[in-house]
């Protein structure tokens, strides 16, 4: 039953020859299976299940339309007819299931990673190791042409219409923008003729494909990037564009060289649809605005406004492929909420491997990790209600087996309890309360503060106990540890009072965390002001790009992070978000030591040897950052009475991996 919770969000949008169910477009995303060998039987699983979860429009990962645009060797491409017989597994199953698809064609110019990369200008970009070749005049023409034959083999194939990707820095953006386009023919120098390149695309596709196909055209609204365009040329190609024959114009947000975060916990929810607003009334036909929209309420709200005609939400489908149908429900409190952390997804797809979801581990994995009920119900204790406990119970309990969780505080999430409480974390308590709900509603029998023994277990005739016990601050075997000035992370996360000079021991993910919440000042201005000032976002859009000199920081405390290792502080961080808290700690003056041995901790600060120097800290604090241990012992106990797992930090305590913990946790929940 569809409630009007999310009116605007749940209306239909009618097209000229087509209406979508609702405002949602699945934006597209690469997640490592374009390039599934022979057919796309999980590819297609994939999507056929984010339909059947009521996506009004879902766009593919980007498909190259020619060898020289793809992303690497052997990536997606769709270019024959070949190649299309294949696609028809991707529009059969979603049709299927009840669902639209577009393909995107991506053409990824300089950001290719391979040596036959070609761009508007023979200029190298910063994030790949290869120079690229400027088109001649007929690669431009062939380039055109290859981009109409994908869209007409896309339409061949069955698909709805075409994402022309012309945004985050590719091909098309890079003939746009002066920031790569040198050249001084027709195709380059005025704007007008730096806009030929898209407007030419979209002109000669719409002729090929007739009027019935969807063309959406991801236009870069705000490059983020310096001599990227001005506001003045986003409106005079959004215009060009439409008049050339696009459906639907869709938000690019920044280049992948940008030095700005855009998708990442530091942008504020739908912080960047008044971008999209700015366009609104530019143009007649409907507009999608993207980025950190992650719950309904957020995009009902930017619709509402008039911020834009639809939004597009990509991550937020890996977390919870039945985001849309549980809105519609108004079940929004069971939606498993996209954290925004990147760490299964964006990083999984630098390193060459499958995207998944943390909070998810289903997601990119629908035909291995399948979800059935059990053939015989087992009574199971799992003790530890942190994310690897929880991950388990509530799983093994819709599956049907007979579950109760014992966790030793009142309060289930572990270490998310503590990891909320950061700034930019704040999106760890809908993992919280996802699971939370999730418990209670599968019907597993929680027991709080109870702290387990063997006798309770085998009181209980359980037929296997899950140790999920996780895991306990390292200790440093430092002269002076018990020293009053030596605090922990958790006591620090907790509230603890913390002078204004101190040293972190550990620059790994916590050690950050720490230095974030320690620097961390509360002002007057709204969430999204911090953060355009810190990361030089200019609202007025001055300049073309957008960019503006960030604001210096006065921190609010002066901290020193230390490490043993040589290795870059915070190598542990995500691929794809390190960079991010590595640059907002310098903002902030912190100072990283590397290559430490501490020596002894009091009165004084703390003495270290540094390269064989010695040097003493003159510190308020000492805080111990320095990883953590299992707590395992119950197991230990366990295992020659009871059948006994262990799994999520109890098992393995490196790195402090809620990827691993929740993904360990379904995986068992699924195998018994
Ligand atoms: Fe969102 Fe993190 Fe899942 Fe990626 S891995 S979809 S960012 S919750």
């Amino acid at each position: 039953m569809t409630t009007t919770t999310y009116p605007n969000l749940l209306s239909p949008l009618h097209l000229d020859h087509i209406t979508l169910k609702n405002r949602v477009l699945m934006g597209s995303m690469h997640v490592g299976l374009e390039e599934e060998p022979v057919w796309f039987k999980k590819y297609a699983s994939f999507l056929a299940r984010r339909a059947a979860g009521e996506v009004g429009l879902i766009v593919t990962g980007g498909f190259s339309p020619n060898f020289e645009g793809a992303t690497k060797p052997f990536a997606g491409m769709l270019s024959n007819r070949f190649e299309a017989r294949k696609h028809r597994y991707l529009t059969d199953a979603v049709h299927d299931a009840g669902g639209r698809i577009a393909l995107q064609i991506l053409h990824t110019g300089r950001y290719g990673y391979h040596p036959l990369i070609v761009s508007a200008s023979a200029i190298k970009s910063p994030i790949t190791p290869f120079k690229p070749r400027a088109l001649s005049k007929k690669g431009i023409e062939r380039t055109i042409r290859a981009f109409v034959n994908t869209a007409k083999l896309a339409k061949h194939a069955g698909y709805d219409g075409v994402e022309i990707m012309g945004s985050e820095g590719y091909l098309i953006n890079q003939f746009i923008a002066r920031h790569t386009n040198k050249r001084t023919d027709q195709w380059g120098g005025s704007f007008k003729n730096r806009i030929r390149f898209p407007v030419e695309i979209v002109r000669r596709v719409r002729e090929a494909v007739g009027p019935e196909f969807i063309i959406i055209y991801r236009l870069s609204m705000i490059d983020l990037v310096p001599e990227g365009s001005t506001w003045a040329e986003v409106v005079i190609l959004a215009k060009e564009i439409e008049l050339a024959g696009a459906t639907i114009i869709n938000t690019g947000i920044g280049w992948h060289e940008a030095r700005v975060p855009t998708i990442a916990t530091v942008v504020p929810r739908a912080g960047y649809t008044w971008v999209t607003r700015k366009l609104m009334g530019e143009v007649s036909i409907p507009l999608i605005t993207s980025n950190r929209i992650n719950m309904p309420a957020t995009a009902e709200q930017v619709l509402a406004n008039g911020d834009a005609d639809m939004v597009s939400i990509a991550r937020p489908l890996l977390a919870d492929p039945d985001w849309v149908k549980k809105a519609m429900n108004a079940r929004s409190d069971e939606i498993n909420t996209c954290i925004a952390c990147n760490q299964a997804c964006l990083d999984h797809v630098f390193q060459n491997k499958r995207a998944s979801c943390l909070v998810n581990p289903i997601a990119g994995y629908e035909t291995e990790l399948r979800v059935h009920p059990v053939k015989r119900r087992k009574k199971i204790a799992v003790v530890g209600g942190g994310m690897a406990g929880l991950a388990f119970a509530s799983t093994a309990q819709e599956r049907g087996h007979e579950v109760t969780l014992f966790e030793k505080s009142s309060a289930l999430g572990g270490q998310f309890l503590l990891a909320q409480k950061i700034p930019g974390k704040a999106e760890f308590a809908e993992t919280i309360r996802y699971f939370t709900n999730r418990m209670k509603r599968s019907g597993v029998m929680i027991n709080y503060e109870t702290e387990v023994n063997r006798a309770l277990l085998l009181d209980g005739k359980y037929d296997l106990v899950v140790v999920a016990t996780g895991v306990q601050p390292r200790e440093v075997n430092i002269p002076g540890i018990e020293h009053g000035k030596v605090l922990t992370y958790p006591e620090v996360i907790l509230g603890a009072s913390v002078g204004k000079n101190v040293a972190i021991i550990g620059a790994n993910g916590i050690g950050f965390d720490v230095a974030e919440l320690l620097l961390h000042q509360e002002t007057d201005r709204s969430e999204l002001e911090n953060y355009q000032s810190t990361w030089g976002v200019d609202p007025n859009y001055a300049n073309g790009g957008a960019l503006q000199t960030p604001k210096e920081i006065l921190p609010a405390r002066i901290v020193t992070v230390c490490q043993r290792g040589a290795k870059k502080p915070g190598s542990s961080l995500g691929k794809t978000t390190g960079w991010i808290h590595r640059q907002a700690l310098r903002a902030q003056k912190v100072t990283f030591l590397r290559n430490c041995t501490y020596q002894k901790i009091d009165d004084a600060g703390l003495h270290l040897l540094i390269d064989d120097k010695s040097e003493t800290l003159a510190v308020d604090n000492v805080i111990i950052c320095a990883g953590q241990v299992s707590v395992n012992k119950l197991a230990e106990q366990l295992k020659d009475i009871l059948e006994t797992h262990v799994i999520g930090g109890a098992k393995e305590s490196h790195n402090l991996d809620a990827k691993r913990a929740i993904r360990e946790g379904v995986e068992l929940a699924l195998s018994l």
